[in-house]
């Protein structure tokens, strides 16, 4: 460790990390550059905007075997929100960086290669990239996810590169069955190569975190507990999830609030609509095998066609975000899909995922009409996506790509009495349609078990790269094992009804 003086107050300045270049003076907020023999002052940090977040600096916790410390934090947001990377110290000198977007964790760390320097390494150029398209990265295709430029909005503690006012992030995040990687082109137009895994805290085993009274007492509001909040605009109450939901529409009003930080900002007044009642009322509450669930958003789209159908978003604490999909052919359960195909390209009659073959069904332009609620991304009215679906027996999946982003998210059908038995008086749907009545090929369990079993081989796994040698394997993930699992709940509940 290294201890300087802060050139501005003259309080001390530590340095645990030899990669770090800058810190934030604690306590006068002056980013502190290390260099060779001198210290320079660079200026007054923004101080990070108040959050729920429950991480904090001098945080710790272990990845695989290896210790590590939180030593350093940016705050960046996007069109889509705010987020925090926590810069990681471990006590071999490793760094890493756990990006924390609304209670969804990852692990990232820079990919130093196997023999190969990073001029051989073939990447896409930031400008050219496209969400749904494929880029031979490194010998193998890529399918990009997500394409964003993000704001450096505050700091604390130290950092491995100069950032500061008007720092601009921007990155890449792909996919290739399990596996994902982010390419980083902030400093330069030649990237520097990350790779990721999905985590959770407990997983990290992480220490002297903010627990729920501490984040109360800074944000004043608990963290993913439903909570109500008075619309700016008129004045309704409008149920969310502290730190979980990040935009909210009134449904009295239509007013768009971002309510990801405790100061809520009006994002854009509404116009009031009128729309038909929900067949689920916004707030319902159900317990599905256990586990309490909450209607807690909804939203209307259209395809090109014309036709209409509804989403509902429903949130449970340990299954975190699914939804319930609405349409003239009855009903089905939805989750975002962890492991994507290896193969895709736009088009593609076939695409294998996890073992299972799915055909293509149609494909469609789609727009949201109306929403009305709390939501873990920013949606709004006119969003477009272009859909793909395929079909196995009775799973669906979709790929839904915008300008910014693609998703895979897998459905089942769900029987409208099923959805009675969970949700009551709070459901206002018609009995089933015969065809999904008639046609019950699940039994006993199977789905669930197999999913069981994904998330088992998934977890086995990735403990592998995590336990060996973290930064220098083409590491691979395991997004939200419960994100499998839901789906199959949805099917087994099918069976019994
Ligand atoms: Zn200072
Ligand atoms: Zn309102």
């Amino acid at each position: 460790m290294q201890i300087v003086s802060c050139p501005s107050c003259g309080a001390e300045v530590k340095f645990r990390s030899h990669a770090s270049v800058m810190a934030v003076c604690e306590f006068c907020g002056t980013s502190v550059l290390k260099d060779a023999d001198s210290v320079k002052d660079l200026g007054k940090m923004s101080s990070v905007l108040e959050d729920y977040s429950p991480i904090q600096i001098g945080a710790s916790g272990v990845l695989g075997k290896r210790q590590f410390n939180v030593v350093g934090r940016i705050q960046l947001r996007y069109s889509a929100g705010m987020w925090n990377e926590w810069y990681l110290l471990f006590d071999d000198g490793a760094t890493s960086w756990l990006g924390d977007s609304s209670g969804i964790y990852t692990i990232t760390a820079e990919y130093k290669g196997n023999g190969i320097t990073p001029h051989e390494i073939n990447v896409p150029e930031f400008e050219r990239l496209r969400p749904g398209a494929s880029y031979g990265i490194n010998g193998a295709p890529y399918i990009a996810a997500e394409v964003r430029v993000a704001d450096c909005i505050g700091g604390q503690g130290e950092l491995p590169f100069k950032v500061g006012e008007g720092y601009q992030s921007k990155v890449a995040d792909f996919r290739r069955g399990a596996e994902f990687i982010t390419l980083d082109y902030s400093d330069s137009p030649r990237p520097v190569i990350y790779t990721g895994a999905a985590v959770t805290l407990d997983s990290l085993r992480m220490q002297l975190l903010r627990d729920d009274d501490a984040i109360q007492r800074s944000a004043r509001r608990y963290r993913g507990k439903l909570d109500a909040l008075d619309c700016p605009s008129c004045g309704s109450a409008i149920k969310y999830l502290p730190g979980v939901t990040t935009t909210l529409v009134c449904p009295a009003c239509q007013t768009k609030i971002d309510a990801a930080s405790p100061e809520a900002i009006v994002l854009a007044a509404g116009e009031r609509v009128t729309a038909a009642r929900p067949t689920i009322d916004l707030g319902a509450t159900a317990n599905i095998n256990k586990q309490d669930f909450t209607i807690i958003g909804m939203m209307r789209r259209m395809d090109d066609e014309g036709t209409e159908w509804t989403e509902y978003l429903m949130y449970g604490a340990r299954a975190g975000f699914s939804w319930l999909v609405e349409t003239d052919e009855g009903w089905s359960g939805a989750t975002v899909m962890s492991e994507w195909p290896v193969v895709y390209a736009p088009g593609q009659q076939s695409v294998a995922v996890e073992n299972a073959q799915y055909e293509r069904l149609y494909d469609y332009g789609s727009h949201v009409t109306f929403a009305a609620g709390a939501f873990n991304w920013r949606v709004a009215v006119g969003d477009r996506t272009h859909v793909e679906e395929f079909q196995a027996g009775q799973i669906r999946l979709a790929c839904e790509t915008s300008d910014q982003e693609m998703t895979w998210s897998r459905s089942a059908p769900v029987a409208v009495d099923q959805l009675k038995a969970w949700f009551g008086e709070q459901f206002h749907g018609r009995a089933t349609p015969a065809k999904t009545a008639d046609n019950k090929p699940f039994v006993n369990n199977r789905y669930r078990n197999a999913a069981k079993y994904i998330i088992g081989f998934m977890l086995v796994i990735n403990a592998i790269p995590l336990l060996t040698n973290f930064s220098g394997t083409w590491f691979m993930n395991a997004i939200g094992a419960l994100a499998i699992y839901l789906p199959a709940t949805f099917l087994d509940s099918n069976d019994k009804s």
